[in-house]
Order: C-alpha cells, then sequence, then structure tokens
C-alpha cells in the first residue's frame, strides 16, 4: 500500500515535471522540473538541487556528452563560415583567424551550456538512467 502511494506521488511528480519542454528547459539552462532557477552555479557547473523547488540535479551527469555535439556543429560551422570568408569575401587570412577564434571562444562557451542542459533536460524527461540486472533476465 505505502508502495503504492509513494509511486502514485512519484508518477505526480514525473507528471508535473513533464510539463517543462526539456528543450525550452535547456535553451533558457533553467531548471528541468519547474522551469524557473538557472541549473548552473556559474559558467558550466551543476548545481546539486534546484534553488527554487529543490529538484535533485546531481542524479544527471551529461558527462562528456555535450561536448562531442558542440565539436561537430562548431567545428562544421567554423569550417563552413571560414571557408566562405577566404573564398567568396576575401577577407585577409589573419581577419578570418580572429573572427573564428572570437566565433570558438563564444558558441564553445554558450552551445555547451546550452547542449548539456538539454541532455540533463532530456534525461529527466524521458526518466534516462542506468540500466539494471533483475533476475528475470
Ligand atoms: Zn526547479
Amino acid at each position: 500500500m505505502a508502495d503504492q502511494q509513494s509511486d502514485q506521488v512519484e508518477e505526480t511528480d514525473r507528471e508535473q515535471s513533464r510539463s517543462v519542454s526539456p528543450y525550452k528547459a535547456g535553451l533558457s539552462c533553467k531548471c528541468p522540473n519547474c522551469g524557473d532557477a538557472p541549473i548552473y552555479n556559474g559558467l558550466l557547473e551543476l548545481r546539486g538541487v534546484c534553488e527554487n523547488c529543490g529538484f535533485d540535479l546531481s542524479k544527471a551527469d551529461a558527462g562528456d556528452g555535450a561536448q562531442i555535439f558542440v565539436i561537430m556543429i562548431l567545428g562544421a560551422l567554423c569550417a563552413i563560415i571560414g571557408a566562405y570568408l577566404y573564398a567568396a569575401i576575401g577577407l585577409p587570412m589573419w581577419a578570418i583567424m580572429i573572427f573564428l577564434i572570437a566565433m570558438i571562444i563564444g558558441g564553445t562557451i554558450w552551445l555547451l551550456r546550452v547542449i548539456k542542459a538539454t541532455l540533463v533536460a532530456l534525461q529527466f524527461h524521458h526518466d534516462a538512467h542506468e540500466g539494471q540486472l533483475t533476475d528475470e533476465g
């Protein structure tokens, strides 16, 4: 009986957490449960719990997942933009280098924040966790 009640409470919490879009929460770097409080302490450090609703954010560790997306997306964008600036516009190489370095630094920090927050929000939204072995096989 107690398990049923705790399951119901847990299910109700999950329904409420699903009311916040994981993509909206990720883009705004807000808590995936309430959608109000920021999930970062500083630039890229995740908070342990949400300041607003007390949601445990420490369970979701995106690990190195966000980095590969940033490398692929930003690398392709920089290659395309760099080639365009050189071939089509004819900017000098030093100007292209300065532009691309600024784009890489700013884009990396912004994209890492957004993609990491989105991955954390998607983990909560889909109730993702490590697999566990059961007796049933
Ligand atoms: Zn929250």
